[in-house]
């Protein structure tokens, strides 16, 4: 069976790791159609618009994207075309794993958690104003819905059931926050009722972050709403070896699109440098996403091996500063290659090593569907 997606090169280093992702994923042998359309700084170039229309149609015909990163201008410019993408297409659950590779890049090789965050509402609902004529104060609108509570929050323990994990934790600041914090808490006790195969149990956000960088293996899955979400996946990625290995995949009710956690790193633009595994592992989950399982397995063990192996890895995983055993770097490119090479060769039958402490799940099992 032909896939068709739509794929979306975006900005900085997203043409380059879409590139490598591509080239892996038909290296898998899964037949795949790609509708090639452009959203970002190239957009408003080619069509004077950062997300044009033809953007939204592809995504809502294929119900599949793979998308680079988007560089979202700071303090003014146009409004973030991941925040509008996400809004629009009603993408509600963004779905972050972390999961540590190798023991490599990371001082906590045990890593293995989800982050789920609620990804249409919140604090990047873009409701902010100024209150006085000469710009001296400014609100900004905290949107929390119990409907969109719910539904998130139902999502992460449908996903944790699905997965065999044993934990959901929410994370809020309900002890500050009283109606927003205090709505997503009220939420989140009573769905938890339905799940009694399932522990929960809650965090405030500041404590959370404490407790992530000091034991992270006794986390397991987190569901958290729009900016705490996005605040804790580049921290669990960081725990998990840095932002460029760390995947995600943002679900609707029929609609599926795979971004890394990592943005456009502009300074690395253009200079095939930045690591392609980020873009990489999406390809993994999209193809998990598909029933694609052993394509899955298959990209998931041929990283797992290039970064085990650390004769081909890119700087962030090579070098003096980012690692304890420094090798010379390798392109994102050639490191792609060496992917793909790998691919044909892993041998899926033989467990892989696990870092000692709590033995998690070699990659992410079922698909992941919204
Ligand atoms: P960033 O993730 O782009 O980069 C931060 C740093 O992380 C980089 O300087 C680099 O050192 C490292 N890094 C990131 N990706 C890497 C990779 N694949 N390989 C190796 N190292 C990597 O974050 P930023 O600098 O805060 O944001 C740059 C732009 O990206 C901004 O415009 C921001 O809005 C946008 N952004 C987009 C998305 C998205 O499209 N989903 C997500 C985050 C940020």
């Amino acid at each position: 069976m032909r896939h068709r997606v739509t794929l979306i090169p975006g900005d900085g280093i997203g043409p380059e790791v879409t590139g490598a992702a591509r080239l892996v994923a038909e290296a898998t042998g899964v037949s795949f159609d790609w509708e090639v359309v452009e959203a970002g700084e190239s957009a408003i170039r080619a069509r004077g618009t950062p997300l044009p229309e033809e953007v939204l149609d592809s995504i809502r015909r294929n119900r599949l994207a793979l998308k680079g990163p988007i560089t979202t201008p700071i303090g003014g410019g146009f409004r973030s075309v991941n925040v509008a993408l996400r809004q629009q297409l009603d993408l509600f659950a963004s779905v972050r794993p972390a999961r540590a590779i190798a023991g490599e890049g990371t001082r906590f090789p045990q890593t293995n958690l989800i982050v789920v965050r609620e990804a249409t509402e919140g604090l990047y609902s873009g409701v902010e104003h100024w209150v006085d004529r000469d710009h001296s104060a400014a609100e900004t609108v905290n949107v929390i819905t119990r409907k969109a509570s719910d539904r998130i929050i139902r999502f992460a323990f449908e996903l944790a059931r699905r997965e065999k994990r044993r934990r959901v934790t929410a994370v809020h600041k309900a002890n500050i926050m009283k109606t927003t914090g205090a709505l997503f808490q009220s939420a989140f006790r009573e769905m938890a009722t339905h799940y009694p195969d399932i522990a929960s149990d809650e965090r405030l956000v500041d404590n959370m972050c404490m407790q992530l960088v000091k034991k992270p293996e006794e986390y397991d899955v987190i569901v958290t709403t729009n900016l705490f979400g996005d605040i804790l996946s580049d921290l669990c990625a960081g725990l998990a070896g840095g932002l460029g290995v760390a995947p995600g995949a943002l679900y609707g009710d029929s609609l599926a699109v795979f971004e890394p956690v990592h943005g456009s790193a502009p300074k690395y633009a253009g200079q095939d440098k930045a690591n392609p595994v980020a873009e990489i592992l999406c390809v993994e989950l999209m193809l998990r996403h598909l029933g694609e399982l052993e394509a899955a397995d298959r990209v998931w063990r041929a990283v797992w091996e290039t970064i085990a192996e650390k004769k081909v890895v890119t700087y962030d995983l090579a070098l003096p500063g980012y690692t304890e055993r420094p090798v010379p770097p390798s392109s994102c490119s050639a490191m792609a290659r060496e992917i793909a090479r790998k691919l044909p060769l892993v041998d899926l039958s033989t467990p892989l090593p696990q870092p000692s402490g709590r033995a998690g799940p070699a990659a992410m099992d079922p698909a992941l569907e919204a």
